[in-house]
């Protein structure tokens, strides 16, 4: 389904004006497409920056002459211009006559495959960070012969041509998605193949152990095991020790890659939005164009010890009569149900009533805080008239006791952040197959101990195949074209 035969091009740089834009063509003919782009008959020399003036409709006349120089003498004996080295080189074209067609200077790098990031030839031109111009470069590059790049089909690419593997893949996606310190140094780990090594030491283990089980399947004759069962026994539990150790942190990690929701409930004027307000003043707000499932609710993104957590200022959960009211207690709701914790907000300077305890009895489904506002003012409960176990009391006034709730949200949702020490495996794909695995393994023990049959190796073999499959699915050995499509069209164009 994924052809690498053609040559495709992309802005590479995100959308609108910027200091620098740049060009992305990456196969077999990006560099006699970019050659001829900038009119240039020497060839492009590798890995060195070339100054050069992208000239439309220069195309058609230096393309021959371009093809024509790299077939005599290949692109490593061209010119070698280098920064200010560069020379514009267009027939019949004068520099300090008027230069029609002339579009922008830009500076050309030229990798050649399989040393790019796609594995492809690839040429990058780095132009003046102007809309237009960058979408003219690119249209050009299309009637040189180029196609608009898929999104993600960059990265796509280096996959296919096996320069990264697909965790690694997934990784530039994280990375570049990341509005966190944390988020940005986990996923940059997984792209330095910290989830791929662990993935290789376990797969090889096992592949190791099947081949010696298989061994002693084919020949059962000769009388000898080339596995003892009990080595068996001791190697399947050896890898199931290692697929807990990675899932161990998967939850952790989860929460990191993926942030989480606070939704602050109560009923009015208890002091929810002034906590909110609170919370995001201490907290560093990130803006995020993802829009939330609860964008019709007051929410704010920001980044909680590394964490990127989103707060929701439900509109209250109450019993009402009031159509455009119960509209919005029907979205709290549903933020509450989204939520990963509750807040559950009451007026500690006002006698509870029987909403509160009606609030604190409903919630029960959440993980949850109890929060006492408006600290400042003369306490008018404690939290044993309540009954619901132990509470945090804040002022949003003063401020007092905002940084421990900050830090009691991260305690019970036990999501400490360890910048030192970041979890291998963040994305829910991953930890359901390395769970899929971990059954496997499990069921493959089971296998082993079964009474009286001595060691039953066929199924033993089959569970273990199934935990290799797994693995390989993880990496991308055996993703399905539909995982890939999934897994790529979430990236943008140019990627
Ligand atoms: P919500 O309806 O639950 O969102 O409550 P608000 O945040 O709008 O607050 C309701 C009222 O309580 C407002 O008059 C706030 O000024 C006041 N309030 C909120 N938090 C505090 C606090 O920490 N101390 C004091 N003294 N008043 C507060």
């Amino acid at each position: 389904m994924f052809a690498v035969t053609d040559t495709i091009v992309a802005v590479a740089t995100p959308p609108g004006p910027g200091g620098i834009g740049v060009v992305r063509l990456s196969g077999p003919d990006a560099h006699a497409i970019a050659c001829a782009l900038i009119a240039r008959d020497g060839g492009l020399q590798p890995r060195h920056a070339t100054r050069a003036t992208v000239r439309l409709g220069a195309a058609d006349l230096a393309r021959d002459a371009c093809t024509a120089a790299a077939a005599r003498s290949g692109p490593h004996l061209g010119r070698g211009a280098t920064g200010d080295d560069a020379q514009d080189t267009v027939p019949g074209s004068s520099r300090a006559g008027t230069d029609r067609g002339a579009i922008d200077q830009v500076v050309a790098t030229y990798f050649p495959a399989p040393h790019s990031y796609t594995g492809d030839h690839v040429v990058e031109l780095s132009a003046h960070g102007s809309p237009i111009v960058l979408r003219l470069i690119v249209r050009a590059a299309i009637d040189g012969g180029a196609r608009l790049a898929e999104p993600g089909e960059f990265t796509l690419r280096a996959f296919l041509n096996s320069r990264i593997d697909l965790p690694q893949a997934e990784a530039v996606g994280d990375l570049i998605a990341a509005v966190t310190p944390l988020q940005a140094r986990v996923a940059f780990d997984q792209l330095q193949g910290t989830l791929t090594q662990a993935i290789a030491g376990i797969d090889a283990a096992l592949f190791d152990l099947i081949a010696r089980l298989e061994a002693s399947v084919d020949f059962p004759d000769e009388g000898y095991h080339f596995i003892e069962p009990e080595q068996v026994g001791a190697a399947l539990d050896d890898l199931s020790r290692r697929t807990r150790t990675l899932l161990a942190e998967a939850r952790r990690g989860r929460l990191i890659r993926e942030g989480f929701q606070v939704a602050i409930v109560g009923r009015p004027n208890v002091g929810k939005s002034s906590l909110f307000n609170a919370l995001v003043g201490a907290s560093r707000a990130i803006v995020t164009d993802v829009p939330g499932t609860t964008r019709d609710l007051v929410t704010e993104t920001v980044d909680l010890a590394g964490l990127r957590v989103t707060l929701v200022d439900t509109a209250g959960i109450c019993e009402t009569q009031d159509s455009v009211e119960a509209e919005g207690v029907a979205r709290s709701r549903g933020a509450l149900g989204s939520a990963d914790l509750a807040l559950i907000v009451v007026d500690g300077s006002q006698a509870l009533d029987e909403s509160d305890r009606d609030l604190v009895l409903q919630i029960i489904d959440n993980t949850r805080l109890i929060v006492s506002t408006k600290l400042d003012l003369p306490a008018a409960w404690t939290s044993s008239d309540l009954g619901a176990g132990p509470i945090v009391s804040v002022s949003a006034r003063t401020g007092e006791g905002v940084e421990e709730l900050r830090g009691q949200i991260l305690a019970t949702l036990e999501v400490e952040p360890a910048l030192a020490d970041p979890p291998a495996i963040t994305n829910v794909r991953h930890i359901a197959l390395v769970e899929r695995a971990q059954e496997a393994l499990m069921r493959a023990r089971e296998a082993t101990l079964a009474d009286g049959v001595g060691l039953p190796e066929e199924f033993v073999l089959a569970d273990l195949q199934q935990a290799r499959a797994a693995l390989e699915e993880i990496t991308g050995r055996r993703a399905s074209d539909a995982v890939l499509a999934e897994i790529f069209s979430r990236f943008c164009i140019g990627k």
